[in-house]
């Protein structure tokens, strides 16, 4: 039974905006030109039909580093089935959530697709879990970040062409993923929308997955004020929904609800601070952010699913089992060097053996990565 005055309009204010936000194909005065680019670091003709975050977007797509995130995990191992979201597919929907946003504001799409494939290309076997753990075995060496290993993929472990190493990306790209890493000074728009299309994809198909695999149920999601605010709005526009309806039109409700508060909230600072351009917005703190009733709300809902989800002891104990496996594989390179692929040979003489290694293994997907720890085991 469907409640005709429901729309997706109650939670997206479109009274008074209707000049604002229009279906248009064209951009915004604030919005980053392709024509304003920095360049590449290595000097390219233009490409004949393809601008240059399109050829961004392409070449990001066609590395291996790529395709690898498809067997790469979100926040579960196979062992949890088949429904969860891997790397990949998470991936997918920041694309998607990302466009989404940077239409309706009339920013370059090309260059929010293109830093949206790129955001999660550095994350090495296992997660969150298998950079920790890496970043124990380079303790002393600087660290390990996926945001940084990006970096190190693009520009240099990848060789896919004759004329330069990595992907030879545009700078704002780049600048763009440096960002992610360290947090200093404030993005184009278009980055700050696929950073916070990331946040509002991961909250939402963590809780999704989260209750499909067993970890969480309805009642325990009721105690996050988020959750509740949707599942109200959900129950006021069906009534008699199935539990699996129910839950999955309130996982659909939680992305309109945030996505259509961004909305909102960057209309309003756009006007706020008179931004007419590009450069006005990297001027001033970050724009693209939910307001703050929904950022506590978001918070909120990122300290239940720590709670819950990310130290379950069901995820836990892979946790354990996964820091084993990269000490074992690490461990065996420390003694036997001469046994590393020849691609991290520059690495291993510019920079160091420790590096050459986490190299290697970050390169490995979940399943390789296993395999390789069950040959030495
Ligand atoms: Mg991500």
């Amino acid at each position: 039974m469907t409640n005709s005055n429901f729309d997706i309009a109650d939670s997206f204010d479109l009274v008074d905006s209707s000049n604002f936000f229009t279906s248009q194909n064209f951009l915004s005065p604030y919005a980053f030109l392709t024509s304003s680019s920095v360049g590449r670091r290595y000097p390219e003709s233009e490409h004949p039909y393809r601008s240059a975050f399109q050829r961004d977007r392409d070449r990001i797509i066609h590395c291996a580093a790529f395709r690898r995130m498809s067997e790469k995990m979100q926040v579960f191992t196979a062992e949890f089935g088949n429904y969860h979201r891997t790397r990949l597919t998470h991936t997918m929907e920041v694309v998607c959530i990302s466009r989404t946003v940077g239409r309706v504001l009339g920013l370059n799409e090309d260059l929010i697709e293109a830093a949206a494939l790129l955001h999660d290309i550095g994350h090495p076997p296992f997660g969150h879990c298998g950079e920790s753990v890496l970043g124990m075995l380079l303790d002393g060496e600087g660290n390990f970040d996926h945001n940084l290993q990006a970096l190190r993929i693009v520009e240099k472990l990848e060789h896919r062409y004759v004329d330069f190493p990595g992907l030879n990306l545009s700078r704002e790209l780049l600048d763009g993923q440096l960002y992610k890493a360290v947090k200093s000074g404030t993005p184009l728009l278009e980055i700050q929308v696929v950073d916070v299309a990331d946040s509002v994809a991961y909250d939402t198909h963590d809780v999704d997955d989260a209750m499909e695999v067993g970890l969480l149920n309805t009642e325990q999601l009721m105690q996050t004020a988020l959750w509740k605010r949707s599942a109200m709005r959900v129950r006021s526009r069906w009534t008699n929904l199935s539990e699996v309806d129910f839950k999955q039109a309130v996982v659909h409700d939680l992305i309109d609800i945030q996505v259509s508060n961004i909305l909102n909230a960057v209309r309003r600072r756009l006007i706020e601070y008179d931004i007419k351009t590009w450069e006005d917005a990297i001027k001033l703190p970050v724009l693209v952010l939910p307001d703050s009733e929904i950022a506590e709300q978001k918070k909120e809902m990122e300290l239940f699913l720590l709670e819950h989800v990310y130290r379950h002891p069901k995820v836990m104990l892979f946790r354990n089992k996964i820091t084993g496996w990269i000490n074992k594989i690490f461990e065996y390179y420390m003694t036997n060097i001469d046994k590393l692929p020849k691609k991290y040979e520059n690495v291993l003489q510019q920079e160091s053996k420790r590096r050459a290694i986490a190299d290697f293994i970050a390169d490995m997907t979940d399943r390789s990565a296993r395999l390789y720890a069950s040959y030495l085991m």
